[in-house]
């Protein structure tokens, strides 16, 4: 129970005060993804620089998990190469998609383990995975 409650801290932390929120005029890509189902919106910019990712900013709208999903992300990835940020994002979306059986890997996800009680609402994954598919597709389009 501690846990739980301590999880949501960190998702209510950043859901009031996101990372990386504010999008960059220093971009290689813009791309924008949505969650019908919910109603949530992530723009992502990204620069990368010899396969690490160098600059990460986001706006968007939309539910806690969402906002605060995304904002957790860019702090993982930001310093990241092309191969780890596609390993923490492989381990997130496994994570999404254990149905509550999995606590997540925090050596791996550090904060983004806060979101492991999302995957028991299918509903809400999509909100949890919204930035990182954004972040998929903008990082697979720069690295072709
Ligand atoms: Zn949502």
């Amino acid at each position: 129970m501690e846990l739980d409650s301590l999880y949501q801290e960190v998702i209510l932390d950043h859901y009031r005060s996101p990372h990386h929120k504010g999008l960059s005029a220093n971009k290689d890509i813009q791309v924008h993804h949505n969650n019908p189902s919910c109603g949530d919106e992530v723009t992502l910019n990204l620069s990368m620089k010899g396969g690490v990712v160098t600059d990460l900013t986001w706006d968007g709208v939309g539910c806690s998990i969402s906002m605060a999903s995304t904002s957790v992300m860019s702090d993982l990835l930001v310093g990241k190469g092309y191969k780890d940020a596609m390993n923490i994002l492989d381990n997130f979306v496994e994570l999404m998609q254990s149905k509550g059986q999995s606590v997540g890997d925090e050596s791996i996800l550090e904060d983004a383990v806060a979101f492991a009680g999302v995957s028991k609402f299918p509903a809400r994954i999509k909100c949890a995975l919204l930035g990182w598919m954004a972040f998929k597709d903008a990082s697979s389009q720069v690295m072709q």
